[in-house]
């Protein structure tokens, strides 16, 4: 063992162990990008985790080693102790949260997790500062801080931007925008007076913890106000932007920590993310610089709130029913208000009943139906809906003027008619499923409340549009025993 930890052959082994990892996180991002094969990409991220996990203890373990062998042991023991006591303890808090966590809860945890790669950046970045073997002198010191700073600098941003998605998602703090006056040029003054202290940082070494510390208040700020002023509307964008910003810090912290799958893992995490924020971004037709400079969607927008749309009408399970049973094509699409329900499973199996009767049944999901992108496709895959009738709202979108009867389960603003006929909503510009092109349509939600982006809705009020009241899920178990076998 103690040959083999400090065998000249084991930096290349860890290296060859680190490729194999990326390789493993490549696999598992190209797996799950389609349903098909989601599981067995997850499988792939975690054997390369795995992996990760192991050729890290090995290099821990290397990184302890001291001239006696007695106490190289001692030393070995005291940082694999160390390190397996924090792995355990974050373990069993990760397998428990994971266990408890409502699928509705997801968005906020994730923003949560975020927060943490972003606090882990700032400790690294701040003790690789003050390690005393850090380069210090010409161009690989300047080099080495530059690292440090930049890695504090995003990790700080992540930390509080993370922590107010968090609190807006759980509504432990108002989804509505904080429009401070002049908040761009606060922003960029932030910016300014970063650069600024960078200078300092970089010409006095032995004072240089006072500007880090001082730039990492600064970049705490700018985390808070920048998504403490977005809308709720944008709210994806934000959790997915704040994936790609934890990214780049973890890769930050691979620099300091000189660790390459850090640099790749922080890399591949940093543009997926990105990719995803500027895919989700051009879905809901907004501009991708704007949503990350804050406020988007936000100045002078009138909420319909206030527009009087007439009278809205009723259905009962009852008819809904027999509307279905005589249709020939159904179109369901799903909402926020079909995870709250757990509607899934009576949906599932009234999608199975009509089927079985003749019916074409397919599925309309936009791209941010729910509170986390995909969250639909993952529930209607829980409750074994067949992939080939989940359809994405681009390719749906054509067919519902030839569709009998669409049934909108839980979903408020991605069916809004208000995102393209009202320049002045929040949603406007956002595409949107367009159902009331159908021939009739039945709305299942508990109320006429608005959705997530706080706007009315002219569909429910449309000639077409009937409200079927109640939980999602007792409505649809309702309909499914009142249709004819
Ligand atoms: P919305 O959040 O707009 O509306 C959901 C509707 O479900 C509500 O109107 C509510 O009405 C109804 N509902 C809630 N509980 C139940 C229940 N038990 N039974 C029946 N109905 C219920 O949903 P959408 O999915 O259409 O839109 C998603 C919104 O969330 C968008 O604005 C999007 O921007 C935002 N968002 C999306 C994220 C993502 O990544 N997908 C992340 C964060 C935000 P009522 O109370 O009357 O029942």
């Amino acid at each position: 063992m103690f040959d083999f930890l400090t065998s000249d052959k084991l930096p290349g082994l860890v290296q060859a162990a680190y490729i194999i990892a990326a390789v493993l996180f490549i696999a598992a991002l190209a797996g799950l990008s389609k349903h098909e094969t989601a599981k067995r990409g997850n499988l792939a991220g975690m054997v390369g985790m795995g992996i990760a996990l192991v050729a890290t203890l090995v290099i821990a373990a290397r990184q302890a080693e001291l001239p006696d062998p007695l106490d190289h042991w001692r030393g070995l023991g005291f940082t694999l102790s160390v390190i397996l006591v924090a792995m355990l303890i974050g373990a069993v808090i990760g397998a428990w949260r994971a266990r408890t966590v409502q699928m509705t809860g997801m968005p906020e945890l994730v923003a949560l997790l975020h927060s943490f790669v972003g606090l882990a950046a700032v400790l690294v970045g701040i003790n690789s500062f003050l390690d005393p073997e850090a380069p210090t002198e010409g161009s690989l010191g300047a080099i080495h801080e530059v690292e440090v700073f930049i890695g504090v600098f995003i990790g700080a941003v992540t930390l509080t931007g993370s922590i107010v998605a968090n609190l807006k998602l759980s509504a432990k703090m108002k989804s509505t925008p904080l429009v401070l006056p002049a908040r761009h040029l606060l922003n960029l003054a932030v910016i300014v007076l970063s650069v600024a202290l960078l200078v300092w940082f970089m010409n006095d070494h032995d004072n240089g913890i006072i500007p880090l510390l001082l730039m990492t208040a600064l970049a705490l700020a700018l985390g808070f106000h920048l998504v403490a002023a977005i809308g709720g509307g944008d709210m994806p964008v934000v959790v997915s932007m704040l994936n790609s910003y934890s990214g780049w810090a973890a890769a930050a912290a691979g620099f300091l920590l000189d660790n390459d799958l850090l640099i790749i893992t922080g890399s591949l995490v940093g543009s997926s993310g990105a990719i995803l924020s500027y895919i989700m971004c051009k879905a809901m037709n907004r501009s991708f610089i704007s949503v990350i400079a804050g406020g988007f969607g936000s100045d002078g927008a009138v909420s319909g709130e206030t527009r009087d749309y007439g009278e809205h009408r009723e259905i009962q399970a009852a008819e809904a029913a027999e509307l279905l049973a005589d249709a020939s094509s159904v179109v369901i699409t799903p909402g926020y208000g079909m995870a709250v329900a757990q509607a899934q499973y009576p949906v599932a199996e009234l999608t199975a009943k009509l089927r079985a009767r003749g019916v074409q049944v397919r599925f309309g999901i936009h791209p941010v139906a729910g509170r986390l992108p995909g969250h639909m496709n993952v529930l209607l895959a829980e409750a074994k809906v067949p992939y080939d009738i989940v359809l994405e709202m681009d390719e749906i979108n054509d067919d519902f003027a030839t569709t009998d009867v669409v049934l909108v389960i839980g979903a408020n603003d991605t069916v809004n008619p208000a995102a393209l006929d009202e320049p002045g909503s929040p949603i406007a510009g956002m595409p949107v499923l367009e159902v009331w092109h159908a021939r009739e349509v039945i709305v299942f939600k508990r109320s006429m409340a608005t959705g997530y982006a706080g706007v009315q809705n002219p569909l429910f009020f449309k000639e077409n549009s009937r409200m079927l009241f109640g939980d999602a899920k007792d409505r649809v178990e309702d309909i499914v025993r009142a249709l004819p076998s």
